[in-house]
C-alpha cells in the first residue's frame, strides 16, 4: 500500500481491490493484467499489418461514390491519426466522420474542422437532434443509472448510416480494446437490451433511424476495421506525428477526454460500481505501457471524483432531473434489462464476427 491511497490495489496496473473478479496472484497483479498479456503479449505486428493492406487493398478506389472508406473523427488523439495514417500512409481516399452528441468540447470541434482542412480530407458531421438525444439520456439514467448507453448505442449507429448514405463499404476507426473498453463486468449493451430500456417511453419511429441500423446490412454491407488492431499504437510516436502535422498541441500527459459529460458519468459510474471510470482507464494505459504507474496514480487521485462534479446539478437539470434521481441508483444497471440473444441472433452474431 502506498502513502495517500488506502485501497489495495494491482502491483502492476492501479486497478483496485473492488474492481469485480480482481484476482491477485501471488506478486499481487491481477487477473486484468493477466488476461491483457495472454491477449496482447504474442502479437505478429508485421502480419497484422501485412492483413491491414489486404482488407485495404480491398477496398482502395472500389466505393460506390466519391470515397474509399470512412473515419469517425472525434479530434482526440487516436481518430485524429487513425484519419491521417489513413490518407498518408495507406492514400485511402477517406471521408471524416465527426459525431455531435451535444457535449462535445467546443475546441475538439475546432480542432476536427482545422486538421480535417489540413490532411485534405472532406468532413461530415452529424448532429442529432438533443431534444430527443437528451430524453434518451434522462431514461437511461433513471433506469440504469448510467446514460453512457445511449451513445454506445447511437453512435456507430450514426457511423453506419453516414457510410451506408455515402455508399461507403468501409469504416476504419481509432477505437482501441486494450486502452478503451470498459469492465464488461460492469457495462454491457446491445440493442435487444437498449430496446428493453426505452420501449415503454419511445415508438419505435422515434428511435429507429438513430438507434437501430438493420443488422443485414451491418453483416453484408459494411465492414468495420479498428486501426489499433493492425497497427501497434505507439503512443510517442502517435503524438509527434500529430503535433508535427496538425498541431495538435497536446502530449501523452495531459490525457482529456472529448466528451464533457465524462466528469458526471464517472462519478455515476463510482456511485454504481465502487471504483472509478478513470481507474479503468489509467490502469488500461499502465498495463498498455503508455503511462508509469506512480503518475496514473497521481492523476487518478486528482481526477476522480469523489463528491460531485463541479456542475453536476446544472448537469441533471439539462437532462430534467435532479439529485432525487441519484436514489437507489447502486441497484440500477443495464442487467437488468438483459435479454438472452434467441438462436438465430446468437448464430447472427457468430457470423459477423467470422466476417473478413
Ligand atoms: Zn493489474
Amino acid at each position: 500500500m502506498e502513502a495517500g491511497h488506502d485501497v489495495r490495489r494491482c502491483s502492476r496496473c492501479i486497478l483496485p481491490s473492488n474492481y469485480p473478479n480482481i484476482g491477485f496472484d501471488d506478486k499481487g497483479v491481477c487477473r486484468v493484467c493477466r488476461e491483457h498479456d495472454l491477449r496482447y503479449g504474442s502479437i505478429d505486428w508485421a502480419e497484422r499489418e501485412r492483413r491491414l493492406s489486404r482488407i485495404l487493398d480491398r477496398y482502395r478506389g472500389r466505393g460506390r461514390g466519391k470515397y474509399d472508406c470512412m473515419v469517425p473523427f472525434s479530434g482526440g488523439k487516436d481518430s485524429s491519426f487513425t484519419l491521417w495514417t489513413i490518407k498518408n500512409r495507406y492514400g485511402m481516399s477517406p471521408l471524416a466522420f465527426n459525431f455531435d452528441n451535444g457535449f462535445q468540447d467546443p475546441s475538439a470541434l475546432g480542432f476536427v474542422k482545422r486538421a480535417a482542412r489540413r490532411i485534405g480530407v472532406d468532413l461530415y458531421t452529424y448532429s442529432p437532434d438533443l431534444t430527443l438525444l437528451t430524453r434518451v439520456y434522462r431514461r437511461a439514467l433513471e433506469a440504469t443509472g448510467e446514460f453512457c448507453s445511449a451513445c454506445v448505442v447511437l453512435m456507430p449507429t450514426a457511423i453506419f448510416r453516414a457510410a451506408d448514405i455515402h455508399g461507403i463499404r468501409l469504416i476504419i476507426a481509432g477505437f482501441s480494446d486494450a486502452l478503451e473498453a470498459p469492465p464488461p463486468e460492469t457495462s454491457y449493451i446491445d440493442r435487444v437490451c437498449f430496446r428493453n430500456i426505452m420501449k415503454d417511453h419511445f415508438t419505435m419511429k422515434e428511435l429507429r433511424w438513430d438507434y437501430f441500423f438493420p443488422s443485414i446490412k451491418r453483416m453484408f454491407g459494411v465492414k468495420q476495421i479498428n486501426l489499433p488492431d493492425y497497427l501497434k499504437w505507439d503512443l510517442p510516436t502517435i503524438y509527434e506525428t500529430l503535433n508535427r502535422e496538425l498541431d495538435f498541441g497536446k502530449s501523452t500527459a495531459d490525457i482529456r477526454y472529448d466528451c464533457l459529460a465524462t466528469p458526471h458519468s464517472s462519478y455515476l459510474f463510482r456511485l454504481r460500481t465502487g471504483f472509478g471510470k478513470y481507474e479503468y482507464l489509467y490502469a488500461n494505459m499502465v498495463r498498455s505501457g503508455v503511462i508509469g504507474r506512480e503518475e496514473a496514480l497521481k492523476i487518478v487521485e486528482e481526477r476522480e471524483p469523489k463528491e460531485p462534479p463541479e456542475g453536476f446539478d446544472r448537469f441533471l437539470a439539462g437532462l430534467g432531473l435532479d439529485r432525487r434521481a441519484l436514489e437507489g441508483i447502486e441497484k440500477r444497471s443495464v442487467f437488468n434489462f438483459r435479454t438472452r440473444p434467441g438462436a438465430v441472433r446468437r448464430m447472427a452474431i457468430a457470423i459477423r464476427e467470422r466476417l473478413p
